[in-house]
């Protein structure tokens, strides 16, 4: 059983299959050019994995994770603008997700850590609902996309320019963790 491995076994063994399985000649192009078509923002949790997802290849996709997909911390909105504009992505995705970690440890959570930002961040996207539905975590994610959304477009330049000039569109989308389904808002 390779759970029952190592770390690092495992790591080295998954390896040794990924270069078993994969395209040589999709290797070779990938090492001549990085051309994501999309760049995307969403959460570290290992239960959201947008490369299976969506079904998209090496190469297909350029993205940042943290926990609780925010953009707060500048180094996340650095990466998406190269992805903007050196990278010239033509979309860019936010993806938030049901049963999300970091959504909880905003009602859970008495010292949030270096994780502040990002939990003011979703705090904020749940005083955007009424009562009743800032109890439920899936809208509070939902909610916290939207906020994500508005403030990449807001604080960024460069997005907010590639956008003007057409050269890029917007959009977010919630994954249910159960279903694998992705509804797109
Ligand atoms: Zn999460």
């Amino acid at each position: 059983m390779r759970e029952n491995l190592d770390p690092k076994t495992r790591l080295m063994d998954g390896n040794d299959m990924f270069r078993r399985l994969a395209d040589p000649d999709l290797l070779t192009r990938l090492t001549k050019a990085h051309e994501p078509f999309i760049a995307i923002l969403t959460c570290s949790d290992a239960r959201v994995d947008p490369a299976k997802v969506f079904n998209l290849s090496l190469g297909d996709a350029f993205v940042v994770r943290t926990a609780g997909n925010t953009a707060s911390d500048p180094s996340v909105l650095g990466s998406l603008e190269y992805a903007v504009d050196c990278l010239e992505v033509k979309a860019l995705l936010v993806l938030g997700h049901t049963e999300c970690g970091a959504v909880k440890a905003t009602y859970e959570c008495a010292d949030p850590g270096n994780l502040d930002g990002a939990l003011k961040d979703i705090e904020c996207a749940k005083s955007k609902l009424d009562i009743a539905d800032a109890k439920d975590h899936a809208l509070v994610a939902e909610s916290n996309v939207r906020l994500q959304l508005r403030k990449l477009g807001d604080t960024s330049t460069i997005i907010r320019d590639a956008m003007t000039r057409g050269e890029l569109v917007m959009f977010g989308a919630v994954l249910d963790i159960g279903t694998g389904a992705v509804k797109f808002i």
